[in-house]
């Protein structure tokens, strides 16, 4: 494929090669894979680059000493209702079907289903109920009435009431984004459902729940396994080498990439302590969530995921999760902050016009949308991107 159109870097001035196919991808987690791949596909010649030592991004897994697979970065635990990215995953990799359940640690020491179901509310307020409506009419009368949901604060406590919103979100939040439910927006909330059947399932509306069976790493490998890419690992990005390329999609921070002329878009990062531990406390769910105000919001056990590769040698690997700041974390950035008043996404607004007018550079993913992504939901707005972005440049051509 020839590329017709003079594309013109606004800040160099340089006129490219009207016969360039050359794209760069910065970032290989999903959303780089995701271009690079259908670009690669299209006949474009991907260079990635990545500042890490491997591929993957976040999702990047790997096999421990005592031979268990552990996600470097926490838990990514893949779920979707979308076809479209599913049958795309699986020309990669074999899938593994898991269903994960989540427990919350009370103060009393009991494991409660988190989402809040049925048991939890029975174990919570001591009661019985004969069927999940009624625990509903139970939940809905220590509801508040509220005219306008102004924040995460409102919205749970409108559904709620005060007892759960305190035991379950206001000491994980405030650890988690170092804010309060007041400050924070009602949708980072709203991930978590609230329910009145024994449904325990952390994602039950989603089709699909899966592992890919060999890893992400595999996974990943396979996607970038194609003759148009080439990787370049531990390598930072540079203003530099843009000249060389028809078009940059970018995943880093776009605040970064612009040297924070308008100040730093927030981040929450999280420490993972990994360690190995003799005895199995958690059978049936992977996950603990922590209810007290300690440094660390979860736990996860690997051994319950089913494509863990476990070998029955006594010995299972945990991580625990401590939330802090990208600027405490050397700048590993994980999680979009969405406060209630959206300064925010208004920032970010103001670094997407600059990257406008640059005219070659799209920003992509979780940190270069600026918003809180799953997974899937990255894969979706990927392939949508470079599909659109190739059909924009054979018109361009046409
Ligand atoms: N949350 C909470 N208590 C919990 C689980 C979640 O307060 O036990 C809140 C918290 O603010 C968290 C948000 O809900 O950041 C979203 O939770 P989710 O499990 O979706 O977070 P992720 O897996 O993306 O870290």
């Amino acid at each position: 494929m020839h590329i017709k159109t003079k594309s013109i870097n606004s800040e160099s001035n340089i006129i490219m090669n009207i016969n360039s196919k050359k794209i760069l991808v910065v970032g290989a987690g999903f959303a780089g894979a995701c271009y690079s791949r259908t670009l690669a596909e299209a006949g474009f010649e991907v260079d990635v680059i990545d500042k890490r030592s491997h591929i993957g991004g976040n999702a990047f897994d790997f096999i421990n000493e005592n031979g268990i697979r552990v996600h470097k970065y926490g838990p990514h635990l893949f779920h979707t209702s979308n076809l479209r990215v599913m049958r795309w995953l699986s020309r990669f990799s074999e899938w593994t079907p898991y269903t994960h359940r989540v427990r919350a640690l009370l103060p009393n020491k009991q494991f409660v289903p988190i989402p809040i179901n049925i048991d939890t509310i029975k174990t919570v307020f001591g009661k019985n109920f004969k069927d999940p409506s009624e625990a509903e009419q139970f939940i809905m009368r220590l509801g508040e009435n509220y005219k306008n949901i102004n924040n995460a604060a409102d919205y749970l406590y409108s559904k709620i009431g005060k007892e759960l919103t305190e035991l379950f979100f206001r000491p994980y939040t405030e650890k988690m984004w170092a804010a309060n439910l007041e400050e924070m927006d009602a949708s980072v909330i709203k991930r978590i459902p609230i329910r009145f059947d024994g449904e325990d399932r952390y994602f039950p509306n989603d089709i699909y729940q899966a592992l890919p069976s060999n890893g992400y790493d595999n996974l990943f490998a396979s996607i970038f396994s194609h003759e148009n890419i080439k990787i370049q690992l531990r390598m930072e990005f540079d203003k530099k080498i843009e000249k060389e390329y028809i078009h940059i999609f970018n995943s880093m921070s776009i605040d970064e990439y612009f040297n924070y002329s308008f100040g730093h878009l927030p981040y929450r990062s999280i420490k993972f302590h990994h360690r190995n531990e003799k005895k199995l406390t958690q059978h049936v769910w992977a996950t603990t969530n922590f209810t007290d105000m300690g440094p660390f919001t979860r736990e996860t056990c690997w051994d319950v995921l089913p494509n863990n590769c476990k070998i029955d040698n006594g010995i299972y690997a945990v991580t625990s999760e401590e939330p802090c700041d990208y600027l405490e974390n050397e700048m590993e950035r994980y999680y979009p902050v969405k406060t209630a008043d959206g300064a925010n996404e208004k920032l970010y607004e103001l670094y997407k016009r600059m990257a406008s007018d640059h005219g070659r550079i799209t920003f992509i993913g979780r940190c270069g949308t600026y918003q809180y992504l799953n997974m899937d939901q990255v894969i979706n707005q990927s392939l949508l991107g470079a599909h659109n972005w190739i059909e924009k440049m054979s018109h361009n051509k046409a």
